[in-house]
């Protein structure tokens, strides 16, 4: 089905996006539509995706609150994801910049002393496979409520993939984390897609009128590029292209290399679906997104980033100083280095920022307090 996609008018900035119902009262904000649950501790600072999509919405009008690094075992962890209430329209989430196992883990499986994405520099504030226990939690906390996951963890981990830290082949993300839809490469589109799509729809079915079966009947989750999601088996879907199966990556580990050849070229290439086939429910990968515009790359930049941790943070987050000076000129990059997963997550293809609104974001750090006279870099984010 059609929608006809509401546009709504932006919101005020806030000072700082809400991490509790007393920031949210205090904007004037009832209820959010739009939560977001990152495994980094929350610096507001465009770096971060977590805080660059919150505010991306919000200029948008939808009222987007964050919930970072949230207590994940025991007694308060449904609690704590509740904090701010049940959102109108949807709960996302990410890993945080880096993939936990990653962030947990060395090169030798030695767990690492230290996380520069959270307060104090401290280890422990997220979990291992941080997507799918923040899902599981999500679930439990508002069921039925629409859920989707970005950021690297789950971009990567969209198709089947060698883990390197189970040393095995595992099944796409979506088997094991009960999510409507992975949002993989930069994600403002496809999250902006997905919220106005079901903006429209509780427009049509009311609020409390979502269910799966509802948007499944309006294909809710269909045809929106930069997004994967799990369906039953369907004859072959046309103008799409099919990776090798789970079983035949298990039965001859190569037809791994060709799964991540061919995702690299449609990547790039961004003109069909791909589809995998796992024990009889198979992975639709739509194109990914387009890029942003230069335009929409410099309002973007744009926002109005306090470049800080939230004020409630009582250590400082070893990160926020890493990047306290780094301008973000583009995105993507065209190397191709076997090694790298970037072309899988951001492609090859170049979005990039005028020199104007360049020039703007450094003139503006050039007069924030305490700028030392000199910008770390300027680069790919
Ligand atoms: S970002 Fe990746 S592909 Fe690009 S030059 Fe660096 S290593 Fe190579």
């Amino acid at each position: 089905m059609e929608f006809a996609l509401p546009v709504r008018t932006p919101l005020e900035q806030p000072r700082f996006l809400p991490m509790t119902r007393e920031e949210m009262e205090a904007l004037g904000w009832n209820e959010l539509d739009v939560l977001l649950v990152s495994g980094d501790a929350y610096v507001d600072h465009p770096s971060f995706g977590i805080p660059l999509l919150g505010r991306y919405l919000v200029a948008h009008g939808y009222r987007t609150g964050i919930i970072a690094q949230p207590a994940w075992n025991g007694q308060q962890a449904v609690a704590a994801l509740r904090v701010m209430g049940r959102p109108r329209l949807l709960a996302g989430l990410g890993a945080g910049a880096l993939d936990s196992m990653l962030a947990h883990y060395t090169a030798f499986l030695k767990r690492r002393h230290d996380d520069a994405y959270t307060p104090g520099g401290k280890t422990g504030a997220r979990p291992n496979r941080a997507v799918i226990v923040y899902a599981n939690l999500l679930r439990q906390a508002f069921p039925g409520l629409p859920l989707a996951a970005g950021g690297i963890e789950a971009s990567l981990r969209r198709a089947v993939h060698y883990d390197f830290w189970s040393d095995s082949l595992r099944r796409p993300l979506l088997f094991d984390a009960p999510l409507d839809a992975i949002i993989y490469g930069m994600g403002e589109h496809a999250l902006l897609e997905i919220v106005r799509r079901l903006d429209a729809l509780l427009e049509i079915v009311g609020d409390g009128g979502y269910t799966p079966d509802v948007a499944a009947g309006f294909g809710v989750w269909e045809g929106i590029r930069g997004t994967a999601r799990l369906e039953k088996k369907a004859e072959r879907r046309e103008g799409a292209v099919y990776l090798p199966s789970y079983d035949e990556i298990l039965a001859d580990p190569a037809a791994l290399l060709k799964a991540s050849v061919v995702m690299e070229r449609e990547c790039h290439n961004a003109r069909h679906a791909l589809v995998q086939d796992c024990g009889g429910r198979e992975v639709v990968m739509e194109p990914p997104s387009a890029l942003l515009t230069t335009e929409e790359m410099d309002a973007l930049y744009a926002l109005p980033f306090t470049r800080q941790s939230h004020p409630s943070y009582k250590e400082p987050i070893p990160a926020e100083g890493m990047i306290a000076t780094s301008i973000t000129s583009h995105r993507g990059c065209g190397g191709g280095c076997s090694f790298c997963t970037l072309a899988l997550h951001q492609g090859r293809c170049i979005a990039s920022r005028s020199e104007a609104s360049i020039l703007d974001e450094a003139r503006r750090l050039a007069g924030m307090k305490g700028f030392s006279g000199s910008i770390s870099d300027i680069g790919g984010p």
